[in-house]
């Protein structure tokens, strides 16, 4: 597969802007060339100079972490950035389209209709997995990314390997896999097949298990060809410079995530045999990440009766294959406490 046969013909000779950081690319001496406050910052902190427009540090330390190679690895403002650049790079306008498969992660539809990019709809099957069949028929010459979620948001599963592979293999366009919920399941990510796939982009992110959503910093794994050419895209300064410190701080603490992983997992297993015991919640859907979706009997008096007690959870119910389903995240063992004890109060009639 040619990636540059996807890619927007007038991107392919697009010059990028080129910042100061880029001309020279030294850390010694008097920085006279980008416009900074050479002072001092109006606060205590030092915010004054500009940030490494390239992620260096972060992208070398996250390369180590995750056995992959710097040149394999975007960083964008939270993984939102890399879905919209991944659209403006590959798909144009008013012709192109992309394929989703609801119900699903509602930002990649808006980046393409934000984009003027047509959304092709391929439910789940009814046990929330890829439709195969489905998918490679709804494709067309127009068709230039493919969107799955695994773990899937809002259901919570993750997506079959073997399907993914059959559509990854037929596909005749870039396949992006968002592995947000990956760390509550890390032995099923797809980073170690990487080299295998030209056309496939792989996200994650710092916003759940590492506790950075704050911060916004996402992540997308990909082949070296797919990886420069979003950089060319991407606004210079995209990730600020407090926030790139603070991811490589985060991944020298693995330990830590990975003991919130195993605390909210536990935590996860405990809400979800509660919540069996009550009669009005129909059906609670595997979970291989940090939330609950649940059926209900009626999920807007539910949703209400929760917000009533300051509880606040996601009503899931427009979406296609969610009817009367609220999606509940798992909180901290007082929090979850909390939820259940309301539960125990709720009248269903
Ligand atoms: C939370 C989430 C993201 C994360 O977005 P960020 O911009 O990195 O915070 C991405 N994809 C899915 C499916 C999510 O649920």
């Amino acid at each position: 597969m040619d990636i540059l046969q996807l890619i927007r013909p007038h991107l392919l000779h697009l010059t990028p802007y080129s910042s100061a950081r880029d001309d020279f690319k030294g850390k010694e001496g008097i920085f006279l060339d980008a416009n900074e406050n050479p002072i001092g910052s109006t606060v205590t902190q030092s915010y004054n100079r500009y940030p490494d427009p390239h992620h260096s540090e972060l992208k070398k330390k996250l390369s180590e972490v995750k056995k992959t190679s710097p040149e394999n690895i975007f960083i964008g403002n939270g993984s939102d950035e890399p879905i919209d650049l991944l659209i403006r790079l590959f798909c144009r306008p008013e012709t192109d389209n992309i394929i989703i498969c609801p119900p699903t992660y509602g930002m990649y539809a808006v980046s393409a209709e934000l984009n003027d990019v047509k959304v092709k709809q391929v439910n789940l099957t009814p046990d929330f997995q890829l439709d195969t069949k489905r998918i490679l028929e709804n494709a067309d010459a127009h068709s230039k990314i493919l969107f799955l979620c695994s773990p899937n948001n809002p259901t919570g599963n993750l997506l079959r390997e073997n399907d993914i592979e059959s559509v990854v293999r037929s596909f005749n366009g870039i396949i992006v896999i968002d592995e947000a919920y990956i760390d509550f399941v890390p032995h099923s990510s797809w980073l170690s097949r990487l080299n295998e796939f030209p056309n496939l982009v792989i996200l994650q992110t710092f916003s759940k298990a590492w506790g950075l959503a704050n911060l916004r910093v996402g992540i997308a794994f990909s082949s070296l060809v797919i990886i420069s050419y979003m950089e060319k895209i991407k606004p210079p300064y995209n990730v600020n410079g407090y926030s790139q410190q603070t991811a490589v701080q985060a991944l020298q603490n693995e330990e830590i995530k990975n003991k919130y992983v195993a605390a909210l997992i536990a935590e996860r297993d405990k809400v979800l045999s509660e919540l069996k015991k009550h009669l009005f919640i129909k059906k609670i859907f595997p979970s291989d990440s940090n939330f609950l979706l649940v059926r209900v009997n009626d999920a807007k008096k539910l949703y209400n009766y929760l917000t009533d007690n300051g509880i606040i959870v996601r009503n899931r119910s427009s979406l296609p294959l969610c009817e009367n389903t609220l999606r509940i995240t798992i909180g901290t063992q007082e929090e979850n406490k909390r939820l259940l004890e309301v539960l125990e109060c709720y009248k269903d009639n």
